[in-house]
């Protein structure tokens, strides 16, 4: 047995054996990408059941997308084999998700509770606030949404969060989360924020279910743990607790691992200072620093160590590997982004010709899922397998959505926001009218909108018509018979094909000729394939089911392969990362055996490639606006958060990375001509081989070249550059017939300043960034949107 453990320790370093080994306090793993951080938790898991006696059902391990939690089950299964099936594997969101429906009674809920992801909550959040008679301006759904989501981070419940506003939007949206919430409870749904606050608040309130829990997960491990927000900071210090129980049962083991510069989600409130004081919320905690990189290449860190050590208030921390320089980091300067993909792709194509690498070894990463487009368009006709990951997502398609409500509601009779979406869809005749007369008696009543619905076949909904009233029991009477299929057991498949045909939904769009309802036809055979696919990977599941005897069944969590599994997987799958693109991932299906050889290119927001690696890695769009985002300019936070991200793409490479930028891009509909990415700049010089530079015409410097020859339409040497120059460009202030304009050189403004643009008309400045050649102005033209101009030159625009 000696023998198994010093395999399990063997190839790792003094600092990630201590950390494997280390028995007792809360450990928190500190380190620098790629030093190896996900490898500790993975043999830690391991180590722990061969050499400490744990078991598998005692084992919490919590990463931070699907993604990541399937490669980590994956990896452990790898190391003990099939007892990995007790341990949970889990996302911070589908760890909730099993708890509460096992605890669901404690709640006093029903335990088949839907999950509403963001559209789902927009849409209520739509409802209520037009009940509540908010202006639909001022209290934007997004607004109220983001809002919400913030307090429920914070763990601000709905009651207490009146006293928490500060102003007149944060007290009215504080009654918009009051309603909100009563309305959620109503449908018997949560939303994705509520999962992780209300599991929280079981573990405070009842003492007794949190005892049972930390009883049963004597060892949690949490990746990625600068990106955990207040709320699951909460969860876990909970969940492992700080002092033993009143029946004595002692805190759980705790490990964490996180690096802050890749913090990436601020935006959702996640917080680093979680990391920075671990020392001080878990007393005699222990801190292990990993320094040696074991990924890339020198070159590729020493890149990665200079972007990152511009921004201010970090620890510095200096990764090093003994790999060597490797190859120079390869920059390309396009004319637009089909000449950036049309670059990438001729890359990709010469890498797996020479040897050099396989297609799987490679990923394309992009700052916003749109920019995959461009990609995909080019790939499929050069046919270069490849696959997106998140993208345009699959489960957020009108058709696939109106699909799985229907399912929804058949598993939640209650699930208010499913059931009227779906109440017309296909159109059946009830109308907006009828639809308020049958929410007003609801909310009158105070009944759920089926029961109302129920009441108007029976006629005692007032002001309802008679059409309406029939065409209410028809579809009260399709429903009812979709029920007894469920209750007959026949698989979710089964159940799907059913709705699509019983509905007429197929039928609609199998008789219209316009070319999308095909795509949506194929969506919706698609996910009767995921539906196949999930009852088949059920049972086998079931079949190779460890007995698990320390892992007694849980009441209240769906059975495996039933509908509200199936519902629970993909609610789930929304979460931070999502499935792979369906369409134009047809390359993901080709035959198994062609993907084995050599697999299919990647494509990503370098967001979904956290904690991956590739050996090559192209960082496309790297343009100021782009990559920085445009939103983060002249936010000093914003911009940190960008560079950090700057530094996760970076450190994603092994061996060959790449940078490009286009000058111009299309973006909202119009070219726009970026500057280069102040990142580009943050690459020491003698690290990078530019492959094409920006052409020096006219005016000198590169971030200038863009625009020079923009404002000239006619002297730019290729023609694509002409004619998208001739077409107007909308960020830039170079654009048109010179001698139209009014030459105002380097205008000089302030966020607040009120403008007048010749095109755009009345405009007031956003915010402002840069200066001298590089000065930017965001500016809101109100009807005619936001747009970034450039400041230098003549700009046909006056300060007011
Ligand atoms: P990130 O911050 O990006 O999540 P990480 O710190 O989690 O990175 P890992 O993904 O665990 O890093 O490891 C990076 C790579 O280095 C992996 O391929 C891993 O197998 C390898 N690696 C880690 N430690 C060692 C080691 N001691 N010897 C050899 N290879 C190692
Ligand atoms: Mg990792």
């Amino acid at each position: 047995d000696q023998g198994k453990h010093a395999d399990l320790l063997d190839d790792l370093n003094p600092a990630q054996r201590a950390a494997v080994e280390h028995a007792g306090a809360p450990l928190l793993v500190v380190a620098g990408a790629g030093s190896g951080k996900t490898r500790v938790l993975t043999r830690r898991i391991a180590y722990l059941l061969a050499a400490r006696d744990a078991h598998p059902g005692q084992i919490m391990a919590i990463t931070f997308t699907n993604k990541a939690a399937a490669e980590m089950r994956e990896r452990v299964g790898e190391l003990v084999g099939r007892r990995s099936g007790a341990m949970w594997v889990s996302t911070f969101h589908s760890m909730c998700v099993r708890v509460l429906r096992r605890e669901a009674k404690t709640l006093e809920m029903s335990s088949n509770f839907s999950i509403y992801d963001a559209d789902d909550a927009r849409r209520l959040l739509t409802l209520v606030a037009r009940d509540l008679d908010l202006d639909s301006k001022r209290y934007q759904p997004r607004a109220l949404a983001a809002h919400i989501s913030n307090l429920k981070n914070e763990l601000i419940d709905s009651e207490s969060a009146g006293s928490h506003a500060t102003n007149d939007f944060e007290r009215r949206a504080a009654e918009v989360y009051v309603e909100y919430q009563r309305r959620l409870s109503q449908a018997n749904a949560m939303d994705f924020d509520d999962l992780i606050m209300r599991t929280v608040e079981l573990f405070q309130v009842f003492p007794d279910v949190a005892e049972y829990y930390r009883r049963r997960f004597r060892h949690v491990l949490v990746d990625e743990y600068q990106d955990t927000n207040h709320a699951q900071y909460t969860l876990v210090r909970e969940l492992v607790g700080t002092e033993p129980t009143e029946s004595g049962v002692e805190p759980a083991e705790l490990c964490v691992v996180g690096d802050a510069d890749q913090s990436i989600y601020a935006f959702r409130g996640a917080t680093i200072r979680n990391i920075e004081e671990f020392e001080r919320d878990f007393p005699n905690a222990r801190t292990i620093l990993l320094e040696q990189n074991y990924r890339s290449t020198q070159t590729i860190l020493s890149a990665a160590n200079s972007v990152i050590s511009r921004n201010p208030n970090r620890r510095d921390k200096r990764l090093w590997t003994s790999e060597g320089d490797g190859e120079r980091v390869v920059g390309y300067v396009a004319d637009n982004e089909h000449d950036e993909a049309a670059f990438v792709a001729g890359e990709i194509d010469d890498l797996v010709d020479q040897g050099v690498a396989k297609y799987s070894d490679v990923a394309v990463f992009y700052r916003t899922n749109n920019q995959s487009r461009v990609f995909e368009e080019i790939f499929i006709r050069l046919g270069l397998p490849y696959r997106v990951v998140g993208g345009v997502r699959f489960y957020e398609r009108k058709e696939v959505r109106d699909a799985l409500a229907y399912l929804r509601v058949l598993a939640n009779p209650d699930d208010t926001v499913s059931l009227r979406r779906i109440l017309n869809v296909p159109k059946r005749g009830i109308g907006d009218r009828a639809e308020a007369c049958v929410a007003t008696h609801a909310e009158r009543e105070r009944i759920s909108f089926v029961s109302a619905l129920r009441d108007a076949v029976a006629d005692r909904v007032p002001m309802l018509n008679p059409r309406s009233r029939k065409a209410i029991t028809a579809f009260v009477e399709l429903l009812d018979g979709l029920y007894k299929l469920v209750d007959s057991g026949v698989e979710v498949a089964d159940i799907l094909e059913a709705v699509l045909d019983r509905t007429g939904y197929r039928a609609e769009l199998d008789a219209s000729d316009d070319p999308q309802d095909a795509s949506r036809l194929e969506n919706l055979d698609e996910l009767v394939t995921v539906a196949r696919e999930f009852t088949e990977s059920a049972a086998e599941a079931a079949a190779l089911a460890p007995e698990a005897a320390d892992d007694e069944p849980d009441a209240g969590v769906p059975e495996p392969g039933s509908l509200p599994a199936f519902l629970e997987r993909v609610s789930l799958v929304a979460d931070a990362d999502s499935i792979p693109e369906s369409d134009g991932g047809d390359a993901e299906d080709d035959t198994e055996a062609e993907a084995e050889d050599s697999g299919v290119v990647t494509l990503m927001t370098v967001h979904t490639a956290k904690g991956l690696e590739y050996p090559v890695v192209f960082g496309t769009g790297w343009e100021d606006g782009v990559f920085p985002h445009l939103r983060a300019l002249g936010e000093p936070k914003e911009l940190a958060e960008e560079r950090r991200l700057a530094y996760v793409a970076i450190t994603r490479a092994r061996e060959r990375l790449y940078v490009s930028r286009a000058l111009v891009r299309t973006q909202w509909g119009q070219p726009a001509a970026n500057p280069a990415s102040r990142f580009l700049d943050e690459i020491p010089v003698e690290l990078l081989d530019w492959r094409r530079e920006a052409p020096a015409s006219g005016g000198g410097g590169s971030p200038r070249a863009a625009t020079t020859w923009g404002g000239r339409p006619g002297t730019g040497s290729d023609s694509a550059q002409s004619r998208i120059a001739s077409g107007g460009m909308r960020t830039t202030g170079f654009t048109g017939t010179r001698g139209d304009w009014k030459d105002t050189v380097a205008l000089k403004l302030d966020a607040g300043d009120r403008v007048n643009h010749d095109k755009y008309g009345l405009g007031t400045v956003v915010s402002t960034d840069g200066s001298g050649p590089r000065a930017t102005a965001t500016i809101d033209f109100g009807t005619a949107g936001t747009v970034r101009l450039m400041l230098i030159g003549s700009v046909p625009m006056v300060k007011l």
